[in-house]
Formats: C-alpha cells, sequence, structure tokens
C-alpha cells in the first residue's frame, strides 16, 4: 500500500522546488500561477497514445488517446494542461474513458503535441484529476 500526502521525496532537505521559490521571492504571485506539487507526469507511449503515471511509483493512472483531427485545421485550441494556445498543427485533443465505465464513457482534452514543453509549463494536476474522477 501507498499513503496519499507522501509526495515530498525525501531528499535530506534544502531542496527547494518551483513552488518554494515563487512563495519565497514572488510573494504577490496570483495563487493561480504557484506551481503545484505535481503527482502525475505525462509520457508520450507512441500511436498517439499518452500515459498519465504517478511520478512516485510510475504506475499508469490513466491513458489518453489521441482523437483524429476534425474541423477547421486553422481554428486555435487551447491546451488544458498550460494553456498555451495554438492550432492543431501544435495541439491536439485527447480522449480518456472515464474510470469505471470499462469503455462506455470518456471525457475529453486538449493538449499540446509538445509533451517536454507542456509538462514544464503545467502548473498543477487540476485538468488530470477532473479526468480521473470515478463516475458517479
Ligand atoms: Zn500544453
Amino acid at each position: 500500500m501507498t499513503s496519499p500526502g507522501n509526495g515530498s521525496g525525501g531528499s535530506g532537505g534544502g531542496d527547494w522546488t518551483d513552488r518554494d521559490i515563487v512563495l519565497e521571492y514572488f510573494p504577490a504571485t496570483h495563487d493561480r500561477l504557484v506551481p503545484r506539487v505535481l503527482r502525475y507526469r505525462l509520457d508520450d507511449v507512441g500511436d498517439g497514445a499518452v500515459e498519465v503515471r504517478e511520478r512516485d511509483d510510475g504506475e499508469v493512472a490513466l491513458r489518453l488517446q489521441a482523437v483524429a483531427p476534425a474541423g477547421n485545421p486553422t481554428g486555435e485550441l487551447c491546451c488544458d494542461l498550460c494553456q498555451r494556445t495554438g492550432t492543431r498543427r501544435f495541439l491536439r485533443v485527447y480522449r480518456a474513458e472515464v474510470p469505471g465505465t470499462h469503455g462506455r464513457r470518456y471525457r475529453y482534452l486538449t493538449a499540446c503535441l509538445d509533451r517536454r514543453g507542456c509538462e514544464a509549463r503545467r502548473i498543477d494536476d487540476a485538468p488530470l484529476d477532473v479526468l480521473l474522477d470515478t463516475d458517479a
């Protein structure tokens, strides 16, 4: 069993996170822009699939599958993860099975194709928590 809330890692202290630095030196930063401790990371696994993994143990929490682009190719999309905007050349719509529905229901997420850049800009897990919310 893993215990929730043990996300600090334990490498002896003295490690400043981006969040610590912002809070210490830029205390006027709007709360929306203060980096959170991220629980998940996203990995491209080929064929347009993206795995959402727990940072702690690498366990796959969710799989996203790219949806074939449709509609106006010059229309702008906004990344749900990092708020970057751009056309379908740079962003894509992904779908994720609603947990517990065995493929009967899906939720959708818009995200950058540039996974590394997107992960660097992403400041919290809130959009992923919404996708992971089980069907009530
Ligand atoms: Zn993004």
